[in-house]
């Protein structure tokens, strides 16, 4: 059955007190979720252990990593491996997104690299896709992330993809203000869903979980949410106030 899901990356924001606040603050007001609705929580990799701790006896909110290693172990000073996101209390990790694409020069080689090692591990994969502006404007989107899926996630086996979400976030809607209009998300997601389909067949199509992500707010969740296609949301800005972040969360549970 498809969930749907709420997801906070915080990127590199709010230092371990800052972060324990905001976590009090949510689960302080967090309605009660059922199994099919989930929250996750991406904090930067320090506060992790913590922040898992805060949420352990809520149910149906759980910890992300923003990142992984590709390898398993090894001598990669400063890097941080799947199996020690999964000990230290994440269920999920956030691969492919785009500032990681762009700072970082992930490649889509990597990222289905990075793909396997979280599969691996035990934690499951919210894996982004998302054009530029200059592919918008040419059209040329739908082309676009179907490359990038192709390219990280479609060597996976087809049991695996119950351990995947996909995450549609259009880059010139991210940290923007400027965000896709529902029309925009929906015809995206169904292309996504079909172009997963046609590859592992409609049954996992229609039980993958794909959020939109880009100036997702508590103004425009509802409306976003109620796309066909649209199972909730990547929060980048709106999860770092605990106001913002239960009103999309409502809206999801809403919608
Ligand atoms: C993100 O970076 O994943 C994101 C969606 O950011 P924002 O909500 O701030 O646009």
């Amino acid at each position: 059955m498809r969930k749907k899901i709420v997801a906070g990356n915080w990127k590199m924001n709010l230092t371990l007190d800052e972060g324990h606040q905001l976590v009090a603050g949510i689960v302080k007001n967090l309605p009660e979720l059922n199994s099919d609705r989930q929250v996750v929580i991406a904090p930067p990799f320090i506060n992790i252990q913590h922040t898992f701790y805060q949420v352990e006896d809520t149910p149906n909110i759980f910890i992300g990593a923003q990142n992984c290693h590709s390898e398993d172990e090894g001598a990669y000073t400063g890097e941080i491996s799947a199996a020690m996101l999964k000990n230290a209390g994440a269920e999920y990790v956030i691969i492919g997104h785009s500032e990681r694409r762009e700072y970082f020069n992930e490649t889509d080689a990597l990222l289905a690299k990075k793909t396997d090692r979280a599969l691996d591990n035990g934690l499951k994969v919210i894996f982004c896709c998302g054009e530029s502006l200059d592919v918008r404007d040419a059209g040329t989107q739908n082309e676009f992330v179907e490359a990038q899926l192709k390219a990280g996630l479609f060597h996976l086996h087809k049991h695996q993809l119950v351990n995947v979400v996909i995450a549609y976030e259009p880059i010139w809607a991210i940290g923007t203000g400027r965000t896709a209009s529902a029309q925009q998300a929906q015809d995206m997601h169904a292309h996504i869903r079909k172009v997963v389909a046609e590859q592992y067949g409609q049954a996992p199509a229609d039980n993958m979980t794909i959020l939109y992500g880009g100036s997702c707010k508590p103004s425009n969740a509802a409306e976003l949410f109620a796309c066909a296609d649209v199972d909730g949301g990547l929060i980048g800005g709106a999860s770092l106030k605990a106001a913002d972040f239960t009103g999309i969360i409502d809206a999801m549970i809403k919608a």
